[in-house]
């Protein structure tokens, strides 16, 4: 797979960053090029393929400004390579897996923490399937159990500190925002130091900026993955589609328009989906996907 992703790599740096490109080349192709240079349908990409192709478009993003067909390309591709939902190797043999649920609903099913896993797996067809030919860790070491997967530390700044990544807000990690968040709030902490040191604000202020950046961008992260939890949102969300681009909103969200907070024309329309995730529930706006739950 080495050589056809050094292809695609290219196929997407031409398609973004050449000064007009032939038809063939260019955004509007894009994909189809990529399915070629892959052998391979975009459907069966694996995830390694699909976080490679990552790289090379998170390079080309200051370009997708160039025309509507490359931004909407590129938001499009962006939001399909960090789509979630596929699993990850961290080496030939091993993968790590787990399952994320709300305390209460936790607490109703009763088994102790070790053998919330395997319960989930056994109820999940989709999962138990790719799973038939695993062996499971160590009961005692293998798993890991953390209460709160999600949390806030607030106030993420203040006399003598700044929290910055997973010591200020851990975001699940559904749509691999946390290295991101980890970064972006590096950075403004580093901006809001520098101006200290030269003298140029005070330290109230630099606090305050950090605090309303931290909280203004995780915010919105947090709430999409609220939505994401929500069967009518998902089926919206997986439909791929929407008018007056609030399907776009979403990968918005997701290529990194958070920061400090999304802008104006993001926020309206995640609010009109929201809006349309309603109608949903009532009337089919999309595609209709069974619902299931690990419970019943
Ligand atoms: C299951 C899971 C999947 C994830 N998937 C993704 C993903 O796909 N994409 C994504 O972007 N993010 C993902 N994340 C989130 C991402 O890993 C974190 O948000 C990111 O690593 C945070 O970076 P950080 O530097 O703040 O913290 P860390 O990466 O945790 O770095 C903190 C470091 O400090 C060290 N340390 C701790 N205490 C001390 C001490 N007292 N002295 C010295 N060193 C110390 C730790 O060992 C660690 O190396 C995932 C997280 C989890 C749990």
């Amino acid at each position: 797979m080495r050589r056809p992703l050094r292809r695609a790599t290219a196929a997407i740096r031409t398609a973004f960053e050449a000064t007009a490109p032939p038809e063939e080349f260019g955004p509007s192709r894009l994909v189809k090029r990529l399915e070629e240079v892959l052998e391979t349908p975009r459907d069966q990409w694996p995830p390694s393929a699909l976080r490679a192709l990552w790289e090379p478009l998170r390079d080309a993003a200051p370009h997708r400004l160039k025309s509507q067909r490359h931004e909407s390309r590129w938001l499009n591709l962006a939001g399909f390579c960090l789509r979630p939902g596929t699993g990850f190797p961290l080496d030939e043999t091993r993968m790590s897996i787990g399952v994320v649920m709300h305390a209460d609903q936790a607490k109703k099913v009763g088994l102790p923490p070790e053998q919330m896993l395997p319960w989930a797996i056994e109820r999940c067809p989709a999962v138990k399937e790719r799973m038939a030919a695993a062996v499971y860790p160590d009961s005692s070491t293998g798993y890991h159990v953390l209460a709160d997967f999600s949390y806030r530390c607030s106030p993420y700044a203040g006399p003598g500190y700044f929290l910055v990544g997973d010591a200020a807000v851990f975001v699940d990690p559904i749509f691999s925002t946390g290295v991101c968040m980890g970064m972006m709030s590096a950075t403004e902490a580093a901006r809001g130091i520098s101006a200290l040191l030269r003298g140029t604000s005070s330290p109230e202020k630099v606090r305050r900026r950090y605090i309303r950046f931290v909280g203004g961008s995780s915010s919105a992260l947090f709430g999409l993955i609220d939505r994401y939890y929500r069967h009518s949102f998902r089926e919206l969300f997986l439909s791929g589609a929407g008018p007056l681009q609030v399907y776009e909103a979403t990968l918005a969200l997701l290529a990194g328009y958070v920061f400090p907070r999304p802008p104006f024309a993001v926020r309206w329309r995640v609010k009109l989906l929201d809006f349309f995730a309603f109608i949903n529930r009532f009337v089919p706006l999309a595609k209709r996907r069974e619902h299931f739950s690990l419970l019943e």
